[in-house]
């Protein structure tokens, strides 16, 4: 109980100023980390935790950052959080974030753009901004996120935490709002891989609720955390080192696989040449599932319905014109272009070929290596406004976060450094489910 009421101090001194909860459950905390007190079973057991306001979370407003869930009070918990809570955490509030996961900077929120908690000028990164920024000012020891197509890895270089997107498949998506569904992963973040490695035990394995989690036994990741990686090969991706990462980036970089050979990793370059395929690739492939999961925010069931309709298709019209945000509805313009006739052929069905060479390149760099390190972004975080009118700027920022996202493969943002007064973070990535050898790696470096 003391803990919990150290962290909702914190919250009271920054969250306004940072902006990075939707939601404050104080109450709801303060009650259930006075009942565990007396249950300290378990590494999470009266753990502070904040969701990402994307997480179904019984009773308490769910709204996924949207104009359109604002009025909307969870009738049931996601498996995330159920898994969690089952654990002993303790649910301090609901995290800002990009409207439904769409956007780099967590500038696209109906609830106001949240800040760097590093620099108030500069964006959080996003989409899970508010997770990130709350872990790296301490409103909470870990936070949930979701990536699915850099959303905890960038946030996590932006704000200078640690952060672990899974393989695709081994954390259930069930009661996580969807955004694109063949991509969207639930991940978790914190000051540490070993606090990644407690978090992500807990909340990952088998559903029966969703169809795509696999059924696989999860390791207790923190026991594979010997910080041994000696003998271990790591690859470099020319191509994630080339034009485009920014010097003081790049050295920062440089110097964190200096550390990592120090530590007995042998370190070889590599090629992954489909690579500048990926931005294009996802903006076809996350748009097109984007349009065909938001259909079902109609006015009608739940969520925001506008004022007076004359009749049905107003109803639809409007409800949807007022309830989503610009970015979002770009996304569904695009995503339903896409897959209109006469343009699927040449759009979407050329976009899943490009997914296979992607996913092709890892297949044949994990033939060789067993580990990719890379930057996560090319700068550190950019100014509040800075490319808020400039949605493929913004999307190009997500090169290096996307190809892991398109294959499928976990990866994780580690703090390697800062570049005048900003965090820059340090990507590995692994082979499908060896979460264990990521976060290890993560956990020796630091
Ligand atoms: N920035 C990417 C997008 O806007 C990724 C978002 C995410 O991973 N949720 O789609």
């Amino acid at each position: 109980a003391d803990i919990t009421a150290a962290y909702l101090d914190r919250i009271d001194t920054h969250a306004d100023t940072l902006n990075a909860l939707i939601t404050r459950t104080d109450a709801a905390a303060r009650e259930r980390a006075a009942a565990l007190d007396a249950r300290a079973d378990g590494a999470l057991a009266g753990l502070p935790i904040i969701h990402k306001d994307i997480f179904c979370t019984k009773g308490v407003k769910t709204s996924c950052a949207s104009r359109m869930l604002d009025n909307f009070i969870a009738p049931y918990n996601a498996t995330v959080v159920e898994r969690l809570h089952a654990a002993g955490t303790v649910t301090l509030g609901k995290a800002n974030m990009d409207e439904f996961a769409m956007g780099s900077s967590n500038e696209n929120s109906f609830y106001g753009a949240v800040k760097n908690p590093w620099n108030l000028d500069f964006v959080p990164g996003g989409s899970s901004g508010g997770s990130a920024a709350a872990v790296a000012a301490g409103l909470a020891p870990a936070a949930t996120g979701t990536d699915t197509g850099g959303s905890i890895r960038q946030p996590a270089a932006f704000c200078g935490v640690t952060g672990i997107k899974p393989t695709y498949g081994r954390v259930s998506r069930y009661g996580m709002i969807a955004f694109a569904s063949s991509l969207d992963q639930g991940g978790c973040f914190a000051r540490s891989a070993e606090d990644c490695a407690h978090v992500l035990t807990a909340m990952a394995g088998f559903d029966e609720r969703d169809s795509t989690s696999v059924e696989r036994d999860v390791p207790d990741y923190a026991s594979q955390l010997t910080g041994d990686i000696s003998g271990l090969t790591i690859g470099l991706p020319r191509e994630y080192f080339a034009e485009g990462l920014e010097a003081g980036s790049r050295e920062v970089i440089d110097a964190a696989i200096d550390q990592m050979k120090a530590l007995g990793a042998n370190v070889v370059e590599i090629d992954m040449p489909h690579t500048d395929l990926a931005v294009s690739t996802y903006y076809v492939i996350a748009p097109a599932e984007a349009s065909s999961n938001l259909a079902r925010f109609d006015g009608v069931r739940y969520g925001y319905r506008c004022a007076d309709p004359v009749d049905l298709d107003d109803l639809y019209t409007r409800s949807r014109a007022e309830g989503f945000g610009p970015e979002v509805q770009r996304r569904i313009m695009m995503g339903a272009y896409v897959l209109s006739a006469g343009y699927y052929d040449a759009y979407y069905l050329k976009a899943q070929k490009t997914r296979r060479l992607i996913a092709g390149d890892f297949h044949d760099a994990f033939a060789k290596v067993d580990l990719i390190a890379a930057p996560v972004t090319q700068a550190p975080a950019f100014p509040i406004g800075e490319k808020a009118d400039d949605p493929v700027a913004m999307y190009l920022n997500d090169v290096y976060t996307l190809p892991a996202s398109l294959a499928g493969v976990p990866g994780m943002s580690v703090p390697a450094g800062f570049v005048d007064g900003l965090p820059v973070g340090l990507q590995l990535i692994a082979p499908w489910f060896e979460e264990g050898r990521l976060l290890n790696a993560a956990h020796s470096y630091q």
